[in-house]
């Protein structure tokens, strides 16, 4: 249970670290995003797992990727799932394809998504909520 912070606001809900993910949020402080790499059949894949989704080997391994990716969807949120998304109400949620193969499912940030159209280019950029996690978002790419 993560602690609580004196604000009028609840916290928002935040990733929990066990021995899959320790590995994703390790690299992620550090700036980095990763996908789960099975050092058997070399399938990239995300979320982690503890077993390859292909092969079923447990030696998998987080493998820093680009953090290029294109949009592939998204929708807006009208209703607080959680409490502390209340104030955000509507928010974006997307889908990412990253250049890398898996997708991952995010936040659009420095844009509307009514202004960006399917298949246009998006790189991460890290947003830190507490000392352990560091959230990776997406935002147009430039350039
Ligand atoms: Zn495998």
């Amino acid at each position: 249970m993560s602690a609580t912070t004196a604000t009028a606001t609840p916290a928002k809900p935040l990733p929990t670290l066990d021995p899959v993910s320790k590995g994703f949020w390790d690299l992620a402080n550090r700036g980095r995003l990763s996908v789960q790499r099975c050092d058997d059949c070399g399938h990239r894949h995300y979320p982690g797992a503890p077993v390859c989704p292909r092969c079923l080997s447990r030696q998998q391994t987080w493998e820093p990727v680009s953090g290029r990716g294109t949009l592939l969807s998204w929708v807006r949120f009208h209703r607080a799932y959680w409490e502390g998304f209340a104030p955000d109400i509507p928010y974006v949620v997307i889908l990412v394809g990253l250049e890398e193969g898996p997708m991952m499912i995010s936040n659009l940030v420095g844009a509307r998504a009514e202004d960006v159209p399917i298949g246009a280019p998006l790189e991460v950029v890290f947003e830190r909520a507490t000392d352990q996690i560091n959230l990776p978002k997406f935002r147009p790419r430039r350039g």
